[in-house]
């Protein structure tokens, strides 16, 4: 390993683009290209590139971190580690295990997630787990399985993109978030595709797009339900997709005819010809996609919002179809496969729901316990943080920055501030661990070895390439740890294949079925697309030298996969034709080759159709008055990644985007008489936050625009409003009221 070139991933966002590390004498490592990754195929961004510098950073934590008389100082791990466990045993006696808090994070890999999930309900015996990425993508999940009964970022490869007609992109900055990603638009548009793009400002993407919508921030559910509307006064629906394969139709048809183009630009501010537009380039080719991410998402609004855009997909039998459909781009290394694996308040292993009892005998098999001693759902992400210092008194927390990244984010750090315990297991001291009686240091991405799935479903083995620094430990053997010191001996291995092949096991009939995947497999075949139940033709359950064994022999068949039929597990959307083998071929005496492409012969429902959801436009939950007359949105810089924690760390990556800013028209910057560069106060109902005016005319004159990537004065989630979406609990970061006040310099 030392010496060698390592193939792996990296570590930050969904993309996880392939890139090759070498070691080098100081310990860390160097990227090079990966080319066999079609993903990236090679590419990366400023991010991926500079990432071993916080390997080797200095202010890397290399000790563990006990408080003593109001500071941290250095500890032993035995220290550290029996604090903790006394922490949470004092605070389980004193007031019941759900006053025990367990907050994760996206960027975890599958191991860790599921292991985080099971020592929550088994160790601690708490209902209170959440994590970050409730925060990214839980509108869309939501959405999407009510309209296809299943969630999978992306039900098709990336590579599908330039071989359809047409693109709307929602609520997507990719050249900030994911650059490598937009070759595949720029093939689209080569190919004689096109690309809409929906956005209150011009982004770069947006400079890219064919047409660009910007409507005002937080009416992206008017502006899907008006072009619905169109779509059904020009004649565009598919009546025969729609009665063959869907159901609910009418009702929706009737909520967007509610919706008539005049209103809906007085509500969107986007006019009449640019819908029409909007319609006519969608309809028009054969094939088309919507793809949304935060913007639509991150809204109180977030489910209903998502679901309109799939309406639009249905009506016009772009779904289920190759070259069509709906996908959420999801954002955080490991978001996809962070919410299928038991580290969200609501879910068990493979995406299972947690008050489902089939599912919890299932999984409380796996795991050796009685299903009576699993505790039911608990609180959503920021309902969770909320709760700290009341009804939860101790908190542990792995891989998330809630001070920087939470909305009302002060209040937040003031809840974190009023716990009894806080342990926090980071790779720098955070400003979340900063506040912690505990900091645990744990290994980082090249250190160790993990799966991720990224954006597309797609499972992805993680390598190690480095040994870690001394003194560090992994997240796995820290939950090993502190199960044993809190009376569990066994069940949580340290050894990360061994997780994976519990987890296998776990999720095994599941909607999210691992169970016919190996880390074999994936560094045999680049990564494998779930569902991948185990099948009898699979030789690869046991003998991979993983430990505990394969598969349960009857994984593809269980009953209770989500909205599935009852033999849902074999494989039931797979599609002759896809680029997957068909249903009954010869694959289906080996292993199962994975499912790249979802609901081409029907949806993971009962009955196989899909759902339309009836939805009304409604305004945010704060919208701007005569004290707040401006809309706030905020976003992603491409030289930081989400609260900054690791990039913040990054020279490079600090010179090219060194602080908040405030981005508004030149128009509002004239009425509050600010020139390039003047600090700018920006005041919400739940703070203020002063940075830098960055003056453009490519922001809506009625929004302005803040990054979310610093701590301190201008800190913009000190400013978001925490209103949540009903269903997915998701908090509207997206849009809120502001007022701007002149700041003297
Ligand atoms: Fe890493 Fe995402 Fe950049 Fe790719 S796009 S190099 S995965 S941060």
């Amino acid at each position: 390993m030392e010496n060698s070139v390592t193939p792996t991933h990296c570590p930050y966002c969904a993309l996880q683009c392939g890139m090759n590390l070498t070691p080098t004498p100081d310990g860390t490592v160097e990227v090079s290209e990966r080319t066999d990754f079609p993903v990236n195929r090679g590419a990366l961004c400023g991010k991926g590139r500079t990432a071993p510098a916080v390997l080797a950073s200095s202010v890397r934590l290399t000790t563990p971190l006990v408080r003593s008389a109001g500071t941290l100082v250095p500890a032993t791990w035995d220290e550290a580690l029996d604090r903790i466990a006394e922490g949470l045993s004092r605070t389980r006696t004193e007031h019941g295990p759900d006053a025990c808090g367990v907050f994760g994070g996206g960027g975890l890999t599958n191991e860790k997630a599921y292991t985080l999930g099971k020592f929550a309900r088994v160790v601690l015996g708490t209902s209170q787990i959440d994590y970050n990425g409730r925060f990214c993508m839980s509108s869309a999940a939501a959405a999407g399985i009510k309209a296809f009964g299943l969630d999978r970022g992306l039900p098709f490869p990336l590579e599908d993109i330039p071989r359809t007609g047409c693109v709307i992109l929602v609520g997507s900055n990719l050249a900030e978030t994911m650059p490598p990603s937009l070759r595949f638009f720029s093939e689209l548009r080569e190919n004689g595709g096109t690309l809409i793009v929906i956005d209150p400002r011009r982004t770069r993407t947006a400079e890219q797009a064919d047409l660009h919508l910007a409507p005002r921030p937080g009416t992206d559910l008017a502006l899907a339900l008006g072009l619905l509307h169109l779509i059904v006064a020009e004649g565009r629906v598919d009546e025969a997709y729609v009665a063959e394969r869907t159901v609910g139709w009418e009702d929706a048809r009737a909520a967007a005819m509610a919706h008539w183009p005049e209103y809906v630009e007085r509500i969107t501010g986007v006019s009449v010809p640019q819908l029409r537009e909007t319609v006519r380039m969608f309809c028009e080719p054969e094939n088309a996609m919507v793809l949304t991410a935060r913007g639509p998402e991150q809204q109180s609004k977030g489910t209903d919002t998502v679901g309109a855009w799939i309406n639009l997909c249905l009506a016009t039998g772009r779904a289920g179809r190759p070259l069509s459909g709906y996908g959420c781009l999801t954002g955080q290394g490991n978001g996809q496969g962070g919410r299928e694996h038991g580290q969200k308040a609501d879910q068990l292993p493979g995406y299972r729901k947690l008050d489902d009892p089939a599912a919890r005998r299932h999984v409380a098999e796996v795991w050796g316990v009685d299903p009576d001693s699993l505790p039911g759902p608990g609180r959503s992400a920021y309902e969770l943080l909320d709760a700290l210092g009341t009804d939860i008194r101790s908190l542990l927390l792995m891989a998330s920055n809630p001070v920087v990244s939470a909305p009302r984010a002060a209040h937040i750090e003031e809840r974190l501030r009023s716990l009894d315990f806080l342990a926090v297991c980071d790779v720098v001291l955070s400003e979340t661990a900063e506040l912690a009686d505990v900091v645990l240091p744990v290994t980082q991405w090249a250190e160790e070895t993990g799966t991720t799935t990224n954006l597309e479903g797609r499972v992805l083995l993680r390598r190690q390439a480095i040994t870690p620094p001394e003194n560090i430990r992994s997240d796995l053997r820290v939950m090993h740890e502190l199960a044993a010191r809190l009376g569990v001996e066994k069940g949580f291995p340290t050894d990360p294949e061994e997780v994976f092949e519990e987890l296998r096991r776990a999720s095994a009939g599941g909607p999210a079925d691992y169970s016919g995947i190996t880390y074999r497999r994936l560094v045999e075949e680049n990564g494998v697309f779930w569902p991948c139940p185990a099948t009898d033709g699979d030789s690869s359950g046991n003998g991979d030298g993983a430990g505990s064994g394969g598969a349960s022999p009857d994984a593809g068949a269980s009953p209770d996969a989500v909205g599935a039929s009852p033999d849902a597990g074999a494989a039931p959307m797979r599609t002759p034709g896809s680029g997957d083998a068909a249903p009954g071929d010869d694959a289906l005496d080996g292993p199962h080759p994975g499912t790249p492409r979802l609901f081409l012969d029907r949806f993971a429902t009962p009955d196989g159709r899909a759902r339309f959801v009836a939805v009304s436009h409604r305004a945010i939950a704060e919208e701007p008055d005569d004290e707040y007359p401006v809309l706030l949105t905020t976003g992603r810089v491409v030289a930081q990644y989400q609260s900054g924690a690791q990039t913040r760390r990054v020279d490079e990556l600090n010179a090219a985007a060194p602080g908040p800013f405030v981005e508004l028209h030149p128009r509002l910057a004239e009425r509050l008489g600010a020139a390039e560069g003047d600090p700018v106060a920006v005041v919400s109902r739940r703070g203020r936050a002063v940075a830098p005016a960055r003056i453009t005319t490519t922001i809506r004159p009625d929004t302005v625009f803040m990054p979310f990537h610093w701590p301190g004065e201008g800190r913009a989630n000190t400013l978001t409003n925490p209103a949540l979406d009903p269903t997915s609990r998701m908090p509207e970061f997206k849009a809120c009221a502001v007022r701007l006040e002149a700041v003297e310099s």
